[in-house]
Formats: C-alpha cells, sequence, structure tokens
C-alpha cells in the first residue's frame, strides 16, 4: 500500500519535501499503529520506524508521524585493494585451481556479450572501475532478523562513488516489499539522472504449496531496487572489455570453484587485499543450494547447526548461472569472505555451496579484480554464525 505526498514537519515553519510512504505488511494504519519507511539520500541509506498519528487516509494537513527511532547506519569505510594485472592473475589462478580440477584453462579475453544467452544481464560487460562492497551482514539474520535492515541499490551505488553502476552479487530479499523472506540474486542497472534502473534481478523461495524451490524474476511483480539485510556486491559501469576466464572440468579437490580460486589468492597474496567479482556458468551436473524459509525464525539461531536446520537445502541441475563476490582476506571489515548465488532459466535458484558432480561438473566463468572496497553498514555487533 502507498501513500503519497505525506508531508513531514520539519519545524514550525518549515516542511520537507513530499515523501513515498510504503507500509509493512499488516500494517493496521490504526491511529497510534507503527509503520516503517526508509529515506534514501545521496549519502546513506537511513530506515526509520514511525508512529501514524492520526486516523487512515490521511490529508496532506491532517496525517502527522511521529518519528520513534532512527536506524543506526554506521559510515561507509573503503579500502584500495591489490590489483594484479590480469595475466598475472590467470597464472596465479591457474596453478592453483590445478590442485582442484582436473582440466583447467585461465586467460584473458574480451567478456562476452552478457546481454545475450545465457546471462541476459542488462549490460554487456564487467568492465569500468570495477569495485565490490559488503553491505549489511549476516548479524543482521541471526540470531534474530533485523526487519529495519533494507537497502536500495541505487544508493548503493552512489556509495561506492559510481552512480548508475551495474551491481551484481548475491543478497537477501527486501522482505517488507516482497512480504516475505527469500534468497536474492542482485542484477541491476542502477538509475542515473534521466535514465531509470532496470532491475533483472531473481529472488527464490521455498513454494509453500510444494516445498520446491520458487524462482521468480523481481521486476515481474515489484517496482524498486530494494534489498534486505545483506549484499555482497560487485559493481563497475557495465562495460565490455578484458575479462578473466576461468574454464574448468571435473572437480579432484574439496573445494567449490569459488573457494579454489579465493584460497588460491590468500596463499599466493599472503599479505594482499584481492577481490574478484563475476560470473560462472555451471555448464554440466548439480549444485548443492540453499534457501531460506518465507518466515524470519522467531527462536534466536545461535549455532551453525541452527542456521542450517533452519535453512532448506535442494540439489539442483545445470546449466546455473552464478554471481559472485569474493576476497581473497578480510582486512579486518567483518566481512563474508566469499558469497555465490545463483539462478537458472529452468526455475531454480538460490544460494550456491559447490557442485555434487565432481565427476561430470564443468565450469566456465568471468572475473575482474576490483580496485576498492566499501564497507556498508558494518554491524557494530558481530558474530562468525552462519557464513558459508
Ligand atoms: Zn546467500
Amino acid at each position: 500500500m502507498n501513500i503519497v505526498g505525506v508531508r513531514r514537519r520539519r519545524s514550525r515553519s518549515a516542511w520537507l519535501p513530499p515523501i513515498h510512504l510504503v507500509l509493512q505488511p499488516g500494517c493496521s494504519l490504526e491511529k497510534g499503529g507503527e509503520c516503517s519507511f526508509y529515506i534514501s539520500s545521496s549519502l546513506s541509506v537511513q530506515w526509520s520506524q514511525y508512529r501514524l498519528e492520526s486516523p487512515y487516509p490521511p490529508t496532506q494537513s491532517q496525517c502527522t508521524f511521529r518519528k520513534q527511532e532512527m536506524a543506526a547506519v554506521t559510515k561507509t569505510e573503503k579500502k584500495k585493494l591489490h590489483c594484479p594485472a590480469l595475466e598475472e592473475l590467470c597464472n596465479v589462478l591457474e596453478s592453483g585451481l590445478n590442485k582442484n580440477f582436473a582440466d583447467v584453462q585461465v586467460g584473458v579475453v574480451d567478456c562476452p556479450d552478457l546481454t545475450k544467452e545465457p546471462f541476459q544481464f542488462p549490460v554487456k560487460g564487467l568492465c569500468g572501475n570495477p569495485r565490490i562492497t559488503d553491505v549489511g551482514g549476516v548479524p543482521y539474520l541471526v540470531p534474530l532478523v533485523q526487519r529495519h535492515k533494507e537497502y536500495d541499490m541505487n544508493t548503493v551505488s552512489k556509495e561506492v562513488e559510481l552512480p548508475g553502476a551495474f551491481i551484481l552479487g548475491a543478497a537477501a530479499a527486501p522482505s517488507r516489499v516482497v512480504g516475505m523472506n527469500a534468497e536474492f540474486m542482485p542484477l541491476v542497472k542502477t538509475e542515473t539522472e534521466g535514465r531509470p534502473a532496470v532491475n533483472g534481478s531473481y529472488f527464490s523461495s521455498i513454494n509453500p504449496a510444494d516445498g520446491k524451490c520458487l524462482q521468480e524474476k523481481y521486476s515481474d511483480t515489484f517496482p524498486g531496487c530494494q534489498f534486505g539485510l545483506m549484499g555482497n556486491l560487485y559493481a563497475c559501469e557495465g562495460k565490455p572489455g578484458k575479462v578473466i576466464e576461468v574454464r574448468v572440468k571435473k572437480r579432484t579437490g574439496e573445494d567449490s570453484l569459488v573457494t579454489a580460486m579465493r584460497k588460491t589468492l590468500e596463499a599466493h597474496y599472503p599479505d594482499k587485499n584481492l577481490a574478484l567479482g563475476g560470473t560462472f556458468i555451471i555448464q554440466k551436473g548439480k549444485a548443492k543450494i540453499h534457501i531460506m524459509p518465507r518466515e524470519f525464525s522467531v527462536c534466536p539461531l545461535n549455532t551453525d547447526d541452527e542456521v542450517n536446520n533452519w535453512l532448506k537445502h535442494y540439489e539442483i541441475d545445470a546449466p546455473i548461472i552464478c554471481l559472485s563476490v569474493f576476497v581473497s582476506k578480510d582486512p579486518g571489515l567483518d566481512l563474508r569472505v566469499e558469497h555465490t548465488h545463483c539462478f537458472s532459466h529452468h526455475g531454480e535458484g538460490g544460494h550456491y555451496y559447490i557442485d555434487t558432480t565432481p565427476d561430470t561438473v564443468e565450469y566456465m566463468g568471468y572475473f575482474l579484480p576490483a580496485e576498492y572496497l566499501y564497507r556498508i553498514d558494518r554491524p557494530q555487533e558481530s558474530h562468525a554464525i552462519g557464513r558459508d
């Protein structure tokens, strides 16, 4: 439900511009009822809890909301990352991946046109000022959810100093908008002046009818570019250009493709921080994924086992398109060092762990090293639970 054009009183004499309110599902809108809305500015994402002080329906002169609480948003931290030449990275990755896969080819290529099948992204390439951001975090999901933690891709693009950026990665769906909890696969060309955002994202939930995975295109049902709780995102200008191509077949080690790449970088550059973002396809085989339940846990989830028992796990079929962000090593910013979500064109997707068919699996991926890392709204109280 939308209330449009409600005015917010700043002082006795001054009025702020109209704001748009989207009420939380179930909000009764009675006098004294509470609702939440966000204010996004070029600098920060802010959520506030407001109380409706007069009856619904509102008029501009009658309806007032009293601010309950301003959710604290920590200041964004920025770090320059080590960003070696692509040829150097190819050599390092190829020798490392050989320890985990039987057949490995890594090279510098022109990024394939990502607007084409099977990707169908809203931009052509992964190039132009590559950077990553870790937004929010698992501590906003467990032990108990902090529902007010919601972010906007358009605001994130400004926070990472790249307005209009293309953003991909792994996040949680905006539960206030969607009306439930779900996995989110962000693929957003954010807005710039004169051009609206293009949201090619998917989200996956557990189908209450049969318990199976239900993947949907976000913009088929919902407007806007919000996401919830956490996001590990790669941002760039979406341009064509040179990228690292990774082709591997037959897994001989215990690590997933992402973990193998991350550990390779960590071992080769022990004193540096590198981050890669990009996309890869599981061309053959199956993969293990999870999807969060539609309802947040009402019992505190205090251990990895409790989180895993709450999550629902699936095995899904190739071809699967993955969106991945990983950091070789946390420079002390409470990062999730790797996070990959995936979607498919056959209705399955979610949070990727690893392939389950090592003998037959085939991967093909495109990556770029990020030049900067931005830590947005880092949780002030943190823990290491639920970061697999
Ligand atoms: Zn995830």
